[in-house]
């Protein structure tokens, strides 16, 4: 017989309890400084120009047929241009296996049973502190996880010694997951010097670098920039993974469009390496949806929506980094004798603020604010009409 009813509940998820508790806040008050979801400057969700366009031209114009397996070929080629660059060469020589994926986590996810399924003995480096859901989709994987050192506390910035030994300490030839750029949940990125640095140690060791993009354009407002870290690794003539999303850089959260590839070392393994992709999400979900793709890839192929894009995404990235300045000035007006420069050091989304759980406890009870209890705040709940109000709870709780 069915037995059902030994199933405890699953754990709650730390941040979708932090949106219920907010919800279920009746203060005029509250603010929500947990959801890693861009706001505007009413606290609102954002639908880009780019895509209400997009949208429109797809109403009513095209059928709902099935994507191939790997996706949409369109919305891939203009994701690689984007990862690897317009004129890659990679890209030319085809030497790169990639297919839509379900967003960054199904990006990550299909990469980690790829890893799995032919590298069966094979483990992946995280870095501490991640993204908590790495944890999940390489456990859920099964492929064994390590963690490397990446952020230091006292700093609040880098751990790049730290960082560096245990690049050179795993053994060679190890999979390693690194934060393209905007860091979540640290908001600290290696500098270009770093990053040529760890490229380096990585070649020496024969390391293999998973990269995961959820935040391009995020971090400077600049997709080109954001892609820095990859370049450095292709330059040093690397073989990478790279999952991309558009849930941030396009606000497509709910649609679920992402890419992941992976760079061969020639066409034929390529074509190899994708097929096989394709042959681990053919029982998982069978292809991709097309709606969110659609969006991508028109935007993305008309040179006017993508130039609109591109003003849109600068647009968040500088809303988000002008409140880090209000948010750090507020604070040193108020006197407070923490320093609070890494607000406006770290980058993209968030701001680890270094605050602890009882400090974060009582933001939520004395002040309606919520937010993770790591101390992790999301730049993009912060507005002009909450600044001040935040910042002086910060500094109620801290002083
Ligand atoms: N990777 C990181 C580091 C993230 O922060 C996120 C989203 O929060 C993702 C991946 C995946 O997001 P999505 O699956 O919505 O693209």
């Amino acid at each position: 017989s069915l037995c059902f009813h030994g199933i405890e509940p699953a754990p709650k998820d730390p941040i979708l309890g932090v949106t219920e508790a907010f919800l279920a806040d009746e203060s005029p008050h509250k603010v929500n400084v947990g959801v890693g979801a861009y706001r505007d400057d009413n606290g609102k969700p954002v639908v880009l120009e780019c895509v209400r366009e997009a949208e429109r031209r797809i109403a009513g114009n095209l059928n709902m047929e099935y994507l191939p397996m790997g996706g949409s070929i369109d919305m891939i080629e203009e994701s690689l241009k984007l990862a690897y660059g317009e004129n890659s060469e990679y890209i030319k020589d085809k030497k790169i296996a990639a297919v839509q994926a379900l967003s960054g986590t199904g990006a990550c996810r299909l990469f980690a049973d790829f890893q799995k399924r032919f590298l069966p003995d094979s483990q992946i480096y995280i870095p501490v502190p991640t993204w908590a859901n790495h944890h999940n989709i390489w456990r859920d994987a099964r492929v064994p996880q390590r963690t490397y050192h990446y952020y230091h506390p006292e700093s609040k910035g880098l751990d790049f010694a730290s960082l560096m030994d245990d690049i050179k300490n795993a053994p060679n030839g190890s999979f390693f997951l690194l934060h393209a750029c905007a860091h979540n949940p640290t908001g600290v990125d290696p500098s270009e010097e770093e990053w040529r640095e760890i490229s380096y140690q990585f070649k020496v060791k024969g390391h293999f670098p998973f990269f995961d993009m959820a935040y391009q354009g995020f971090a400077s407002g600049d997709p080109e920039r954001d892609a820095k870290a990859i370049r450095i690794f292709l330059e040093d003539g690397h073989l990478i993974g790279c999952a991309q999303s558009y849930a941030k850089n396009m606000g497509l959260y709910g649609q679920r469009v992402g890419c992941l590839s992976v760079l061969c070392e020639d066409d034929k393994q390529a074509v190899a390496v994708k097929s096989q992709l394709q042959q681990l999400a053919r029982p998982m979900y069978s292809n991709p949806p097309v709606h969110g793709a659609l969006v991508v890839s028109i935007i993305l192929k008309d040179p006017n929506l993508k130039s609109l894009w591109l003003k849109e995404v600068e647009g968040m990235a500088d809303r988000i980094i002008g409140m880090r300045t209000a948010l750090r000035e507020n604070l040193e007006k108020l006197g407070s004798p923490l320093s609070w420069e890494h607000i406006t050091n770290q980058i993209g989304m968030f701001c680890y603020s270094g605050m602890t759980p009882e400090q974060v406890d009582r933001l939520t009870n004395e002040f309606h604010i919520y937010m993770t209890r790591n101390g992790r705040i999301s730049m993009a709940g912060v507005t002009t009409h909450n600044v001040q109000y935040l910042a002086n709870a910060i500094h109620e709780v801290t002083k």
